[in-house]
């Protein structure tokens, strides 16, 4: 169970994130969704170990603090974070990107299954494997970046914004993708602006605002909360 409790952060002066609560079982998929600016990036950032959040805050996993461990004591954890902008390698080719994303201890033992099992997931990618990845279209760019966090044999994964800049049919796709992650037994914290789709592989969700948590629900009971259809689909 990751458990975040009374998360705070500031950026200088600036109050980014206001005691926020979030958790997720093992092997749950948990969407945060939020305009822009609401803090859902920095919310991702803290618990990848990226940003420091303010004192009196509890990240927990299995009962254990992760608070004040650095990023790639998180990731042998067993948390991995896709970044928003992807953060992949341009130059390299997508079994390069692959293959980096294997260096923590616990994947380092069983890469080529890692990477199989990658494969099986984004067969476009078993297809592309020494395409160079900036050649790449965004969707599958995507797709590398996910494969890549997925080579650290995560027990959950952290997405940031998945969709931005997808064509919808694209989306679509990629969510497809995800939900087989998911039911490959892997727990999912993904953000999202697109209500929709995220909340259609999601078990619950969290709605932001402001750097505040101001609803939380089952995915099929969120999408008709009234303060989700009034932020996100023109509606009430
Ligand atoms: P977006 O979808 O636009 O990325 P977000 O919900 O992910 O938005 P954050 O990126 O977490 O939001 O930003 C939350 C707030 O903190 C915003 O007001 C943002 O301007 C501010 N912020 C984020 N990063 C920094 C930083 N490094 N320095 C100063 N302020 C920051």
């Amino acid at each position: 169970m990751l458990e975040v409790s009374g998360l705070s952060l500031h950026y200088g002066q600036h109050l980014a994130l206001d005691s926020v609560d979030v958790r997720a079982a093992p092997g749950e998929s948990v969407v945060i969704l939020g305009a822009n600016g609401a803090g859902k990036s920095s919310l991702l950032k803290a618990i990848a170990g990226l940003v420091r959040p303010d004192p009196g805050t509890g990240i927990r996993l299995d009962g254990q603090s992760i608070l004040t461990l650095p990023a790639h004591s998180v990731v042998e954890a067993g948390i991995a974070l896709v970044p928003e902008g992807r953060g992949i390698f341009g130059d390299l080719t997508v079994e390069e990107n692959l293959l980096l994303g294997a260096f923590a201890r616990r994947a380092r033992d069983d890469e080529a299954a890692r990477r199989d099992l990658v494969y099986e997931l984004f067969p476009r990618l078993a297809e592309r494997r020494r395409q160079i990845a900036s050649t790449m279209s965004g969707g599958e760019q995507q797709m590398v970046a996910i494969g890549r966090a997925l080579m650290s044999n995560p027990d959950c994964l952290l997405l940031d914004e998945p969709s931005l800049g997808l064509a919808p049919v694209v989306v679509v796709e990629l969510f497809q993708a995800l939900e087989k992650v998911h039911k490959a037994g892997v727990g999912l914290i993904i953000v999202e602006q697109n209500v929709r789709i995220s909340l259609s592989i999601a078990d619950r969700g969290y709605l932001m605002e402001a750097g505040r948590i101001v609803g939380e629900g089952a995915a099929g009971t969120l999408i008709d909360d009234p303060a989700v259809q009034r932020a996100f689909l023109g509606m009430g």
